[in-house]
């Protein structure tokens, strides 16, 4: 029996891989090793230069950047170059900041994938609502003071004016996280005050958690356009809204440029 070469037995196939909200060591397991072997990896502007050094040196690396405003490569191409890249035998890693399927557009490229019989499989990643807060010390639901947690997108698309369910969502007992919030948040916290939610609330922004870069400020709700404009905060930047972000003054752990070594603190 003749052995065929690996290329011709391997049907074409892409990991879409969730690189986590920075910090390198909180990519899974799996994701470090599709990284380490990946061929060629197409990446997002979020993805951080820390993740971007585990990629071996000789891989192909295609950036697919998309920021708010600004589209370097629009979906179709994205999707396109996927199909093609995987056609052509490659280990396809497509790595996304955060997790894949949490507004990072992976259930698009999947579905693309699927309709174009490119085999796929999806790993996810710490999401920044989850890793933002955490190294922030605002945990997102805390017994007595949120019985839960929403996130939305305060993204929309230039002209079009942000619509979310602020009846459902200005609710003081759950916490609220806002990604892509910063153009839109003057409107956030109007109509949030507007439906309910008092406007001393505990608010927060993150910007670039979990990276050596990363800075968090907290205000009121009512302040918070204020405080963001004053902070200067830029994207990528988080917000959280809820009591929960009062526990920050106990809970803020990250101490900036090391990593706390926690058996010497006994
Ligand atoms: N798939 C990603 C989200 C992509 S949308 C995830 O699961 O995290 C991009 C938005 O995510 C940013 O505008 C910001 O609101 C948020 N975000 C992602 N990484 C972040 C980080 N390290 N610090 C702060 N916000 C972050």
């Amino acid at each position: 029996m003749s052995q065929a070469p690996e290329k011709e037995t391997k049907s074409p196939c892409v990991s879409l891989v969730g690189a986590g909200p920075g910090d390198p060591d909180l990519l899974t397991v799996k994701a470090l090793r599709l990284i380490q072997s990946a061929d060629v990896v197409v990446y997002d502007r979020l993805v951080s230069d820390e993740i971007m050094e585990l990629i071996p040196a000789g891989a192909t690396r295609i950036f697919a950047g998309k920021a708010a405003l600004h589209h370097h490569m629009k979906q179709g191409d994205i999707n396109e170059t996927l199909v093609n890249l995987a056609r052509s035998g490659r280990r396809v890693v497509r790595l996304k900041g955060g997790d894949p399927f949490i507004f990072g557009r992976g259930s698009e490229e999947a579905m693309y994938l699927a309709e174009h019989g490119i085999c796929f499989e999806i790993v996810p990643g710490i999401t920044a609502s989850a890793g933002c807060t955490a190294y922030a010390g605002i945990p997102l639901t805390h017994r007595g003071l949120s019985t839960g947690v929403r996130i939305v997108t305060g993204h929309v698309r230039e002209g079009e004016e942000l619509d979310l369910d602020w009846q459902g969502l200005a609710d003081p007992n759950t916490t609220l996280v806002v990604y892509m919030g910063l153009t839109n948040v003057a409107r956030i916290s109007r109509e949030l005050i507007a439906h309910g939610l008092p406007p001393e609330t505990p608010a927060a922004a993150v910007q670039s958690g979990t990276t050596p870069r990363q800075r968090a400020a907290a205000s009121t709700l009512a302040e918070l356009p204020e405080m963001l404009e004053r902070e200067q905060f830029k994207a990528p930047s988080l917000l959280v809204i809820g009591k929960v972000v009062s526990l920050a003054n106990t809970l803020a752990w990250k101490i900036p440029q090391s990593s706390c070594d926690m058996e010497a603190h006994g």
